[in-house]
């Protein structure tokens, strides 16, 4: 692990290549809302670990013609970083196991992305925030703004 000082939307806007590949290849569209944000005292490696994994989770979950928004916003408390997806969404039944290392809902899935992502932001002390419906999921990760890792 190694803790600097980054740009939270550069590290995005790095990365965003990637995931369009994976879009474009299911005709899936990848809108980037990044917001004006302190710089986050993350491991940059971790934090690109963790956007693939909820964007890949969120692309995974809709069909062709679904976009995919990412958005970076602060308030005076936290910076979040939430991708929001149009997929089928969670089920209630399942909301609470979804996380649990190994839990899948996938004929190919490992049900270990979001568990990773729960250590990454734990050792962030963020959290992640997850909002479900029909019409699909916004996982949000919230960073407190004055509890960073040191
Ligand atoms: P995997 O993607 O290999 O199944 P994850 O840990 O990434 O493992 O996700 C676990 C489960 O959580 C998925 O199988 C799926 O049921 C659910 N899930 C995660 N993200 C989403 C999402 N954006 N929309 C709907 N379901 C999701
Ligand atoms: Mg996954």
């Amino acid at each position: 692990v190694f803790f600097a000082n980054q740009d939270l939307n550069k590290l995005i806007e790095a990365i965003y290549p990637l995931i369009v590949v994976d879009a474009i290849k299911s005709d899936q569209r990848v809108i980037l809302e990044l917001g004006e944000i302190p710089s986050l005292y993350i491991d940059a490696k971790e934090i690109r670990q963790l956007v693939l994994n909820l964007t890949r989770n969120g692309l995974e979950s809709m069909g062709p013609g679904g976009c995919l928004t990412i958005r970076t916003t602060a308030d005076e408390q936290n910076i979040i970083l939430s991708i929001e997806d149009q997929g089928h969404g969670i089920d209630d039944n399942n909301l609470e196991k979804i996380g649990i290392p190994f839990f899948t809902t996938k004929d190919q899935g490992t049900g270990l992305g979001l568990s990773i992502c729960n250590s990454i932001a734990a050792r962030h002390k963020a959290t992640i925030d997850i909002k479900s419906n029909q019409n699909g999921s916004t996982f949000s990760v919230v960073f407190r703004r004055f509890d960073m890792p040191t």
